[in-house]
């Protein structure tokens, strides 16, 4: 086992990984930024070194700086979290090369998952239903203009190197494409560094439904049921739930075994998530692979009784997952609601300022994940993710209620925050009776349609 694992990430994941490695005896070592010197991560961990300013790209993906942290506090393991280096191919191979374990997949899973058409392509091929969609990047618009034809619109086009929601634009007729195909080759340079794109189909009104995987060293691979993160703007997840209680037993565990499937057909070891596009006929089709640890673990957490962090980092020593298939239970129903920096009045924009109060809510059935305190600043340079509010309840509708009452609950004093938001929704009709899709947030709380 390890003796000493370095968390190579900030805020509320950093915290959440030092909490499964305390759980599991394991010193941490916390890195952080010039901004991030009072930061919660910091005082928890064990040591914490300072590797940078604060700009993310001279600390937190700056590769060197990492790991001489990592050699000089005779780190044993780096755990990424999610965001900066997680899905990142060539620093799981340069830690694999210092002899440091990288707390996540292989170099090589990573890369291939991390190029969406080429996941596609490869799981298309053991039988996993996908999106038509162009099978590698679009090079000419004579290409680009078949495939429209072939398909028909709307469609939807895709940075090959993009995520978080960004780099897509939807396409409703061929004036459209075109123009829309030089805006997104442009923007995916300038996002991503690579100006690949490809074009799919899009589906309207469909849900995201997403299942939990943990593969171990030893060939067992697990699902550990699946999350409805339907509830997105501009295709960024803002609430997200377990199950999607609309599923039918057998509709689950064939949406399981597929992403089981995907996982062996790739030899997938840690915890990883496959992502589906659900249309209103039931049909799934597989979207893309997260090979890290996902912002919304905790609502399989709180269904399963599961630590996905703690399983994780086991699995990166070389045991076996703790458990079989047939002894996951879901039980219950849970909601995570994310709540950022960010200002609901203003489109969203992200803000920054001193927290005056910070009082989370408790109770049965309440988690908050969160690195605020009060007198924390929050700085600019890094997303907006302030806490996770987490509930539990005997089935969704008492979820929700409960999630209602945690989010009157909730004070954070100083920035506008997005707790007026997610209390939109838990009051709205259709939230309530689960007619949820991916456009919901758009059409029925912000009415942009
Ligand atoms: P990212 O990696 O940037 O998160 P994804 O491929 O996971 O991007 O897609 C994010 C969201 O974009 C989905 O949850 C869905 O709302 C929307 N989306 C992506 N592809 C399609 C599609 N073909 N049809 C309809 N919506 C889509």
């Amino acid at each position: 086992m390890f003796k000493k694992v370095l968390i190579a990430n900030r805020g509320e994941v950093a915290v959440r990984v030092i909490r499964a490695c305390q759980e599991l005896n394991i010193s941490t070592v916390a890195v952080y930024s010039e901004a991030d010197k009072d930061s919660l991560h910091v005082k928890l961990a064990d040591e914490a070194i300072c590797i940078g300013p604060p700009p993310a790209i001279k600390s937190y993906l700056n590769i060197p700086a990492l790991i001489s942290a990592a050699q000089v506090s005779g780190a044993d393991a780096i755990h990424p979290g999610y965001g900066f280096l997680a899905e990142n191919s060539s620093f799981a191979e340069i830690c694999k090369s210092s002899e440091i374990t990288f707390i996540g997949p292989s170099p090589q899973v990573i890369e291939k998952m991390g190029h969406k058409s080429l996941a596609k392509k490869i799981l298309s091929k053991v039988g996993l239903p996908v999106i038509p969609g162009t099978k590698e990047p679009i090079k000419s618009e004579k290409e680009a203009l078949t495939f429209a034809q072939e398909v028909g619109y709307p469609l939807i086009v895709k940075a090959a190197a993009g995520g978080g929601g960004r780099g897509m634009r939807i396409i409703h007729n061929e004036k459209d494409l075109l123009r829309s195909l030089q805006v997104a080759q442009a923007e995916a340079h300038s996002s991503f560094g690579n100006s690949e794109v490809y074009l799919e189909k899009y589906l309207e009104e469909p849900r995201h439904i997403e299942v939990q995987i943990l593969g171990d060293s030893h060939g067992n691979i697990v699902y550990l049921g699946e999350r409805d993160c339907s509830i997105q703007r501009r295709h960024q997840k803002l609430i997200e739930e377990s199950p999607c209680s609309i599923l039918s037993s057998e509709q689950r565990e064939s949406l399981g075994k597929m992403a089981v499937k995907a996982g062996k057909t790739i030899g997938y070891q840690s915890a990883g998530t496959v992502e589906f596009l659900m249309d209103n006929k039931f049909n799934f089709y597989f979207m893309e692979m997260n090979t890290r640890i996902q912002v919304e673990h905790p609502v399989t957490e709180m269904v399963t009784g599961i630590d996905i962090v703690k399983e994780q980092i086991l699995i990166a020593a070389g045991e076996k997952i703790s458990f079989t298939q047939e002894d996951v239970k879901s039980r219950g129903h849970s909601i995570e609601f994310r709540i950022n920096a960010e200002d609901i009045n203003k489109s969203f924009l992200p803000t920054s300022g001193r927290i005056l109060r910070y009082i989370p809510p408790g109770g049965i059935g309440v988690r908050v994940d969160s690195h605020l305190y009060t007198g924390f600043s929050i700085t600019p340079f890094y997303d907006s993710l302030l806490a996770k509010l987490v509930v539990w309840g005997r089935n969704r509708e008492e979820a929700i209620i409960r999630g209602r009452r945690a989010l009157n609950e909730f004070i954070i004093e100083g920035v506008p925050t997005t707790i007026p938001f997610h209390l939109k929704v838990v009051e709205n009709a259709f939230f309530q009776r689960n007619e949820i899709y991916t456009n919901f947030v758009s059409r029925r709380i912000l009415c942009e349609d």
